[in-house]
Parts: structure tokens; sequence; C-alpha cells
């Protein structure tokens, strides 16, 4: 589930230039992949299983080394070192396709990735992740963590609210998993400097949008950049153009605010 949306990148680009892989070999920038569902159904949120496949098996053989959000965070905070080509690998909603069509395949490459999770949703609404299947993932290589309690617009509620669904999301998930959980992704991706205040009074240490872009030492951790990766991007062309983004903004001179 995702709100409106405006990503733009230069879809002209077919070549990348390889000073791109010296920019992330020195640390500087962390690609953070963001997905939905991985199906066969069409919905630009959903990606075909096979183009998935493919695209995991690029990230391998492209030398990217997957990580988790704490290796994320302790590395922009500087108090680890971060593999030369990181790569954090999302999927928003924990929609059941996850464990059916991505887990394999993740597990297949040896690749490690974040599940934000809808709690309320969990062992309640059909066609969501159930408690098993979250623990079976987090036991190879999975990371669950929160998109909150029941995915409300957070903005358009009252700080109760906002408090609640970004507290109890968090203490259902640890009380369910049996682990910290100190991450968040936004739902819609919406977030404000007032809701990020509530997510840091209640416990976390980081929150994702889906502001488009790469995270570094300069990003604000509770709105931390990602590239959505959808459907729409049905080639490998397409998807090299989109995590590689970074050189057309750069080129442009555009500088994170
Ligand atoms: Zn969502």
């Amino acid at each position: 589930m995702i709100g409106s949306l405006v990503v733009g990148y230069n879809n002209s680009r077919a070549e990348v230039p390889s000073e791109t892989v010296d920019q992330v070999a020195n640390g500087a920038k962390v690609l953070v992949l963001n997905y939905h569902q991985v199906g066969t159904r069409f919905n630009p949120l959903t990606m075909p299983i096979d183009l998935f496949d493919e695209q995991m098996a690029y990230l391998v053989n492209a030398g990217y080394v997957s990580i988790t959000p704490q290796e994320l965070y302790d590395g922009i905070c500087g108090v680890a070192t971060l593999p030369p080509k990181p790569v954090l690998i999302t999927f928003d909603d924990g929609y059941i396709d996850n464990f059916d069509n991505a887990f394999p395949i993740l597990l297949k490459y040896g690749l490690k990735a974040t599940i934000f999770v809808v709690p309320g949703f969990t062992d309640v609404n059909v066609g969501y992740l159930t408690w098993n299947q979250l623990r079976e993932m987090e036991e190879n290589g999975i990371t669950i963590q929160s998109h909150t309690l029941n995915h409300r617009a957070l903005e358009e509620l009252p700080d109760d609210e906002i408090r609640a669904e970004l507290l109890n999301s968090k203490l259902m998930l640890e009380e369910n998993l049996g682990h910290p959980v100190e991450f968040l992704a936004y739902p819609t991706g919406t977030y404000n400097l007032h809701i990020a205040s509530i997510a840091r009074d209640v416990g976390y240490k980081a929150a994702f949008t889906i502001k488009y872009g790469n995270v570094d030492r300069g990003s604000n951790v509770f709105a931390l950049e990602r590239v959505p990766i959808f459907q729409q991007s049905n080639t490998m062309k397409a998807f090299y153009e989109r995590i590689e983004y970074r050189q057309s903004f750069e080129s442009f001179g555009w500088i994170k605010r």
C-alpha cells in the first residue's frame, strides 16, 4: 500500500560510467531497495517472480553485499564499516507472497532482506504474512521491522493515535518475535518532523521513507531514502538505471537536504 508517489529519473540513460562503483566502494552511498509484492498479479507494486530473481542475481554478480538495518545504521553513524557495495533490500506491508515467492530467491542467493510489516494484519488479514512465517524467515536472514500497527495515514491522526500506531506495533512485534524492533518504514512513505519526533520518542532508532535517493552520512536517520522498484521498471535495463540513478542526480549537482 502506497500513497501518491512522484519519482523522477533519467530514463534515457543506458550506460553508467564505472566511477559509480568507486563512489560506492568508499562507503559513501548505501543503496536501499524498496519492494512490495513479488508475484504474478498485474499491479505496479507487484514484481514478477522471474524478474525479481534476475534482479537479485544482478546484485550478487555486481558485487553488492546485503546488509541489515542495524548494519546500515551503524555504518552511517560511523561506528562500523560497511562493505564496499552495501545494499539493504526492503519490502513494505508484509504480503504473503514475500514468503512464497521472494524468500526462496533470497535464500538461493544468500541475500539478507528486511520486511516492514503491519502487525495489526498479522494472523488477521488474508494475504499477509503470519507469525509463523515471520519467525521462519527471521531464522534465515530476514529481519522483521515495523510499518505501524494498522497502516493508517499518520499525518491525518491526532498525536495519541500516531503514538499508538508507532509504539503498539513495536511492542507487538517485539513480543511475538523476541527481539528489539527499532526501525520503521512510514506507511505510504509520508512523514514530517512531528511524526519523526514521536517515532524517536517511542524508541525507534531510524525510519525509512520513499524519498528517492541513496543513504549516506548526510541522511536524516528519521527520513532515510530508498529506491522504489516497481513493475514499471520491468526490464533489467530499467532496474539498472534506477539503482544507478545517483549518477544523474550528481551530474545535475543536486544536493541532499
Ligand atoms: Zn505500506
